[in-house]
């Protein structure tokens, strides 16, 4: 364009041309979120192992939505004849046992011997905040950028089961898309330990030196489950503190009933900040893996723990029908009012309720 500025009289002034602009200057701004994948295109690339096609499922599976789980249930399915080909290691210890620092470099250890590592986590506490601190990338700085190793926070909405079924059923996905290592972490405090127990293979137990023979909030119940314990922060002045403590769980595991794999669990010590003992601690758990692969337990574990999902799931389902019931609702508050103040015995007010339930199910069914 001519500008009047260019003519002879303003000498000194001149306007000159400006920059061609592209049409938009960030061409991506306006991209939309691409549109969700069909089951066919989910299950082709986990197989893949393409990993932004897990996440996408993992999405699927943890959301809310009736719609998206049947999806979700239809990817599963697919993934299942796939799955199955790793090895599952839950790990649990209080806030400050030292799990994030431990898992990293567990992680790294298992990784050079090649394979890929998922990392997933169960946090009964996420249900309340609404923020899962398990399985949080920041806190697994080296693992977060290897490109071998998949961190998935724990899903944070529902039940304990629920989650707890939903992180079952991302180890499917996982597996399905080639990883041969899946970590399962929550927290030793609670309910979460049994989950997890019933979902892998080896548990192993994170415990601390120093605080004399109360076991640290840790059940007696936890510590029964737990095929290995390892006492960490075995380093500095803390060494021989880690032994004594060693040599306390040791002679309190002899009390413990024999357990059904036949393994007697293994106590050792180890250092995941400094990095000392984790070659130990990783041939111990190759020691479970062979002795329970040779007598076949791990095999029977397998299949147990299938069965219990499949009670579980049903459990769940049952029980989030029935409560999320308006009608059911409203009634449980009249009923409970009634046995709180005497007017009613818990028994009948609970046969009113699922009376009442039942027949309004045969009801629908006549009418279908
Ligand atoms: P988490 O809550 O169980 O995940 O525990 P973290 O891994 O976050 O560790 C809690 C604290 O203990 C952090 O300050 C770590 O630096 C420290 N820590 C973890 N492992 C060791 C260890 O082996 N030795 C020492 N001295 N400190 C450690």
């Amino acid at each position: 364009m001519e500008h009047i500025e260019n003519d002879d009289k303003y000498t000194g002034l001149t306007v000159n041309e400006g920059v061609k602009q592209p049409p938009v200057v960030n061409p991506y701004l306006k991209r939309r979120r691409k549109p969700m994948p069909t089951v066919a295109e989910m299950v082709e690339g986990i197989l893949k192992g393409d990993v932004t096609m897990l996440s996408r499922a993992v999405t699927l599976v943890e959301s809310l939505s009736p719609d998206h789980q049947v999806l979700a249930q239809e990817v599963i399915e697919k993934c299942l004849p796939h799955s199955g080909n790793s090895r599952r290691i839950g790990i649990t210890g209080v806030p400050g046992a030292g799990k994030s620092t431990s898992i990293d470099v567990f992680g790294l250890h298992v990784l050079k011997r090649g394979g890929k590592l998922a990392v997933l986590a169960i946090d009964p506490s996420s249900e309340r905040t609404k923020g899962s601190i398990l399985g949080d990338k920041t806190r697994m700085e080296k693992l977060a950028v290897h490109p071998s190793a998949f961190i998935r926070p724990s899903p944070s909405a529902g039940s304990l089961g629920g989650v707890a079924r939903k992180t079952r059923e991302t180890i499917v996905l996982c597996e399905a898309a080639g990883f041969n290592n899946i970590f399962v972490e929550t927290v030793g405090v609670g309910q979460s330990e049994t989950a997890v127990h019933s979902m892998v293979d080896f548990f192993l137990l994170i415990q601390l030196a120093g605080t004399g023979d109360e076991l640290q909030g840790i059940k007696r119940g936890i510590m029964e489950m737990a095929d290995g314990i390892v006492i960490n922060k075995a380093d500095g002045d803390n060494v021989d503190r880690a032994r004594l403590a060693q040599a306390q769980f040791r002679s309190a595991l002899h009390l413990f009933p024999p357990t059904t794999s036949g393994w007697m669990p293994e106590v050792l010590t180890y250092s995941g900040y400094y990095e000392l003992g984790i070659e130990e601690v990783w041939a111990m758990i190759d020691r479970y893996f062979e002795f329970v692969e040779g007598n076949g337990y791990f095999e029977r574990k397998r299949r147990e723990q299938a069965r219990y999902w499949m009670f579980e799931t049903i459990n769940e389902q049952l029980r989030n029908h029935f409560y999320n019931d308006p009608e059911i609702e409203k009634m449980l508050v009249d009923k409970e009012m009634r046995v709180l103040s005497n007017r009613q015995s818990s028994f009948t007010a609970a046969r009113d309720i699922l009376d009442y339930y039942f027949s309004r199910q045969t009801e629908r069914q006549r009418h279908q």
